[in-house]
């Protein structure tokens, strides 16, 4: 017969422990089973640092205090490596989130006497719990240890909250990144994604100056779904990359065509990933692009977030020189939205700074009028911009009183829906033919 037992922390094998946990969930009375998944984290640096000795022993000391202090374990093992599953009773006295409290405070406990006994630094544990009540007698052992290390790895990815119970919304969150990212690369074959361009209207001429490029992603049903929808689960995977490509040849196409035409052009922003920090092929592929359509550059400019700078100050500034070296403009977006660093703008040569619109957001609710001190620090951004010679772009504009208030302090360029939503190419075509007088009155209508 198979060993039953884990030789190093002395608990069960996996196996032997989902025949146990399936007996328990069946007879299951008037309590709860708590399920604990846990692991430390760096376990893999510390057997490399501190030796495989070391990192047994730590294990073991691990599930001593694992044991001492869950006085209600039904069944435990050691699923690999470093991760020990607990199944134990909960009293129904006890609230899922007092539990989840509980274990947490073990886990400080636990991290304490770890780092006391076996290493000079901090540790941490990471844990994952899904709970499972009379109600839910049909699930079986290896379903519920799943969700319980689902909770887990999100556990892992948040600063803070190293103790995660399971939710069953956390299942359809990971449904719904493997079917965007599975679909990613047909999508992009079959042209489901479409580029709209959003007017950027210099208000004192009264006059567009430029556009934004937005991508949409228009499923073979027909349906929209907006980029805040799926581009964070691309950027995890990576795709966005060959996404952002993509609309970077749709916009020099579209600029190409329009001059090949004999027709008036406007400067064109894209958006840049985050992503391409880490990978830097962006420059060769827009310098190939130059090549290919052979357009002026400063038809395209590049938008990075304000959050781009702050993660890898010194990434970005070569991304920018790079930018720059082409002859490209890049402009800092989502200003102020963050943990704003005034003092990058001393450090980055940034042409433009577009002020986000979490600045507007409040005046949109209280019916367009803004608030005092949003005012202030718009009106104070501005400056300061001016003063260092950067132009500012106030994004998010709605109505007509944002509108002369920003022109009023100095923020000339502005870009929202008072002038137009995103559109697609040949609204955007229209618009710029129409240019630009009556733009008012008329883009109000052209809704999406
Ligand atoms: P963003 O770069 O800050 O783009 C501005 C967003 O504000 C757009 O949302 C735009 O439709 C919306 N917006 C414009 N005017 C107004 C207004 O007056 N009021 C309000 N409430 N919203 C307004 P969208 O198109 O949904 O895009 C969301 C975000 O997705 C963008 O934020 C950008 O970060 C990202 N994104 C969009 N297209 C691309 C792309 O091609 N590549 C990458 N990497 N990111 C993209
Ligand atoms: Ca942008
Ligand atoms: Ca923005």
């Amino acid at each position: 017969m198979a060993e039953m037992k884990d030789i190093l922390t002395g608990l069960d094998r996996y196996e032997a422990f989902l025949v146990k946990l399936d007996k328990e969930i069946s007879r299951m009375d008037d309590y709860r089973i708590g399920i604990i998944y846990t692991d430390i984290k760096h376990f893999k640096y510390i057997n490399d640092t501190y030796g495989y000795q070391r990192g047994d022993m730590l294990l073991r000391e691990f599930v001593n205090q694992v044991n001492d202090i869950d006085n209600k374990i039904l069944c435990a093992a050691r699923v690999y490596s470093d991760n020990i599953v607990v199944a134990t009773r909960i009293e129904n006295d006890l609230s899922n989130s007092e539990f989840r409290d509980i274990i947490y405070e073990r886990n400080m406990i636990i991290e304490n006497v770890l780092r006391e006994s076996y290493l000079d630094r901090k540790l941490t544990l990471n844990t994952g719990i899904s709970i499972i009540s009379k109600d839910d007698r049909r699930l079986d052992a290896a379903t519920a240890v799943s969700n319980a290390n689902l909770a887990r790895k999100l556990a892992k990815e948040m600063k803070d909250d190293c103790c995660v119970l399971f939710d069953a919304k956390m299942v359809e969150g990971i449904k719904k990144e493997v079917e965007i990212t599975s679909s990613l690369p047909i999508a992009l074959e079959n042209s489901e994604f479409k580029v709209y361009y959003q007017p950027k209207i210099e208000t004192k001429a009264r006059k567009l100056i430029g556009a934004e490029a937005l991508v949409r992603w228009q499923k073979p049903d027909g349906r929209f779904v907006m980029p805040n929808d799926f581009i964070p689960f691309i950027e995890q995977s990576g795709q966005v990359v060959d996404l952002d490509y993509f609309v970077y040849r749709e916009v020099f196409k579209f600029i190409a065509k329009r001059i090949e035409n004999g027709e008036p052009v406007v400067p064109v922003s894209v958006n840049v990933s985050r992503v391409h920090l880490n990978r830097m092929g962006i420059l060769d592929y827009v310098t190939a692009l130059f090549e290919e359509y052979k357009i002026p550059p400063q038809y395209v400019e590049f938008e990075l977030t304000e959050s781009i700078y702050i993660d890898d100050t010194e990434k970005a500034l070569k991304l920018v020189e790079g930018l720059h070296a082409m002859g490209v403009k890049v402009s800092m977006d989502d200003f102020g939205s963050g943990y704003s660093s005034l003092n990058l703008l001393s450090d980055l040569p940034i042409d433009t700074i577009k002020l986000d619109k979490v600045f507007l957001k409040e005046a949109s609710a209280s019916e367009g009028r803004m608030k005092e001190n949003d005012k202030i620090i718009i009106s104070c951004m501005v400056d300061m911009a001016k003063r260092l010679q950067i132009t500012s772009l106030c994004e998010g504009v709605e109505t007509p009183e944002q509108s002369s208030y920003l022109s009023e302090i100095g923020c000339e360029i502005q870009q929202g829906y008072y002038f137009s939503r995103p559109i697609t190419q040949s609204e955007f075509e229209d618009f710029i033919d129409n240019n630009i007088n009556s733009y008012q009155e008329e883009q109000k209508l052209m809704v999406m």
